[in-house]
């Protein structure tokens, strides 16, 4: 069974990964309110993040982006962290994740802001087999 590079625990799976780690956790806790964390933790994890991609509400510490993009955006840095660990041996600290989730995700948002004057060109793609694919313009990430 593999161990996770982060805390040397097992199993290494989604779920330990995103949420289950105390090194993820402590970044959803550093993201999110109380609240959230209760509700949003023991649900299924394909549930858990289907439900927060499609979520409309708002950052708590900053209204102007959406709760939706710093998600994704978080789960893309846990990943990162992740395989430095692993594959470079390099620890990432959750204030470096959140500073750099913070700022992708006001990237992004000011680009899907930009888009509403012109053409569409990036949109979410959700899929039935827990893929998770952002689409921007002819490009599939
Ligand atoms: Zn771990």
């Amino acid at each position: 069974m593999n161990h996770c590079p982060r805390c040397d625990d097992t199993p290494e799976d989604l779920n330990h990964l995103f949420r289950g780690c105390p090194k993820a956790k402590e970044l959803w806790h550093s993201i999110c309110n109380p609240q959230w964390l209760q509700e949003n933790l023991n649900m299924p994890i394909l549930d858990w993040i289907r439900t927060n991609l499609k979520s409309k509400s708002t950052y708590h510490l900053d209204m102007s982006h959406s709760w939706s993009l710093l998600f994704v955006v978080s789960l893309w840095q846990i990943w990162k962290a992740h395989n430095r660990k692993s594959f470079d041996n390099v620890e990432t600290t959750n204030t470096e994740c959140f500073k750099i989730a913070l700022a992708y995700a006001k990237k992004i948002g000011v680009a899907f802001k930009e888009q509403r004057s012109c053409h569409r060109l990036i949109n979410w793609l959700f899929s039935l087999l827990g893929e998770i694919k952002l689409k921007y313009g002819r490009m599939l990430l």
